[in-house]
């Protein structure tokens, strides 16, 4: 293991750690016990400018590099991620804070982004009809697009940005990572463990920082394409600004799930689903559960179960194996969520489990319990609004088509849960909610790596989700040729 522990990190650019040219930085926290694990520069410009210009001139070998070549040097990388999943999954819950078991998931679906990615022969594989017109013939080319930029948040350190470098780097194109400045050790292993597996220099690079490389990436003549995954604000700025510099981009961006729950459910599933998506990774999850709506018949039995469920949730450090509940990633974040419990309160929603009793005062670490409030309407800020915590509102309605109205009203839209035994009401929930992930008795209903992650209104800026079909025509380009033979 080589990771940067206790000691200021370096960039990584053309298969070397090179010294950020700023004196800027920032600790790196382990949020379950306040410890610093290293110190991150937030680079400039500069370093912006360094990292693509090793990309842009790796590209002109990397992306004439035979498909099945690049595509071996993918496999390599497999087999020495299942080979590291241990040590990759405990950094993970060391910077992030979710559970070990939550954090080996993790890996595992950044693994299968990049069994996806070594797909790349048939993935890039164009097409031709043979007799448009007599004797005249069409085929369609597909091409990589040059050097991407991937700008990465703090919640899925090596899933999300396995949703970009592997695939973009198959198709053919070279790449620069920022990670988030919040969980940047993760990233560092990724790229040791695809340099060790054959990766030319130059093919991925990191650039650590926060806003300056951001900026540096979205304003760079040479970077082709931005891929964003972050919170809404930055991911419509991020947008604006790259398409703004000519760029392609895809933004993935923040949310408010619901999970409806009718009387025809199994309860005691629904129970363990929605306490899962809820409150697992502490909620900050893009694809965690904060709202329940649960219809009027069930739903005193339903809240009454829901608590009790909640009150047997293990608080602590993710490290030990029997701790469900992590830490939320800082002091400033728990801060906020707790302002948020506060205004729920002068909201008048009903506070019926507050996870600030569960922490003790003398805690080092950033933890809140599970904390449920009752009687939530849309109309408070509380439901409007992410609060990215182990924080859930309930709403109660009279059935379904309310609270498909419900969740419809949200400017969010990336999943949707339906607890029910009914196939007439999974129809119904499936034609008329405007979400785009959607999930029948499945509480996380994330795509894997072969369908796009299709969030939907403010959950997505861009025409092309990641991964799946959609991640391979958002990382290549492609040529049209008609010809004639005489
Ligand atoms: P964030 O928006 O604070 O940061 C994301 C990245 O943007 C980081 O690399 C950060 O350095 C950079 N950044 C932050 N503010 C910036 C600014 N003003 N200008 C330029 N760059 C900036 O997000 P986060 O807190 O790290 O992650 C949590 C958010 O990500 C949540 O909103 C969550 O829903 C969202 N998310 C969405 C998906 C999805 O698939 N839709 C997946 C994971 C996370």
């Amino acid at each position: 293991m080589t990771t940067k522990i206790g000691k200021l990190l370096k960039n990584y650019i053309n298969g070397e750690w090179v010294p950020s040219s700023s004196t800027t930085k920032e600790n790196v926290y382990n949020p379950a016990t306040g410890e610093v694990l290293a110190e991150v520069p937030l680079s400039t410009k500069e370093d912006v400018d360094l990292a693509v210009q090793a990309a842009n001139q790796a590209f002109i070998t990397w992306g004439k590099t035979p498909v099945p070549k690049r595509a071996r040097i993918l496999f390599n990388y497999q087999q020495l991620i299942i080979k590291h999943a241990e040590e990759l999954a405990s950094l993970i819950t060391q910077e992030n804070g979710k559970n070990l078991e939550e954090a080996r998931g993790e890996v595992q679906r950044g693994l299968e982004c990049v069994e996806f990615a070594a797909g790349a022969p048939t993935l890039m594989m164009g097409s031709v009809l043979p007799d448009i017109a007599t004797d005249i013939e069409s085929a369609m080319y597909r091409y990589p697009i040059g050097v991407v930029g991937g700008i990465t948040p703090f919640n899925f350190p090596m899933m999300v940005p396995c949703w970009m470098f592997p695939l973009a780097i198959s198709c053919g194109n070279t790449f620069v990572l920022k990670p988030s400045e919040r969980t940047p050790l993760l990233a560092e292993r990724l790229v040791e463990l695809f340099t060790e597996a054959g990766l030319p220099n130059g093919v991925l690079n990191i650039v650590h920082g926060a806003h300056d490389v951001v900026n540096g990436l979205l304003e760079h003549k040479d970077i082709k394409a931005i891929s964003f995954v972050g919170s809404q604000p930055v991911a419509e700025y991020i947008y604006k600004t790259a398409a703004a510099n000519g760029k392609r981009v895809q933004a993935l961006a923040g949310a408010k799930n619901h999970s409806i729950v009718l009387e025809d459910c199994h309860m005691e599933k629904a129970i363990q689903g929605i306490i899962g998506a809820a409150f697992g990774s502490a909620g900050e999850r893009c694809m965690a559960c904060a709202v329940v709506t649960v219809v009027d018949e069930i739903a005193d039995e339903f809240v009454a179960k829901l608590v009790q469920a909640a009150n047997d949730i293990k608080i602590g450090n993710g490290i030990d194996p029997d701790v469900f509940l992590g830490p939320v990633i800082r002091q400033s974040h728990l801060d906020r969520v707790k302002n948020y419990i506060e205004l729920g309160e002068k909201e008048q929603a009903k506070l019926l489990r507050d996870g600030r009793m569960d922490v003790k005062e003398t805690e080092n670490g950033y933890f809140l319990g599970a904390t449920i409030f009752d009687y939530v309407t849309k109309d408070m800020q509380i439901w409007k609004d992410e609060i990215f915590a182990p924080v859930l509102s309930i709403v109660r309605v009279k059935d379904l088509e309310e609270a498909i109205t419900i969740a419809n009203e949200s400017e969010f839209a990336n999943g949707a849960v339906l607890y029910t035994s009914s196939g007439k009401a999974v129809r119904e929930f499936r034609e008329t909610i405007e979400a785009g992930m959607l999930g029948v008795n499945v509480n996380i209903p994330a795509p894997m790596a072969f369908f796009p992650f299709s969030g939907w209104k403010k959950s997505f800026y861009g025409d092309l989700h990641a991964n799946g079909k959609d991640g391979v025509e958002f990382f290549t380009r492609k040529k049209m040729m008609t010809s004639r033979w005489f």
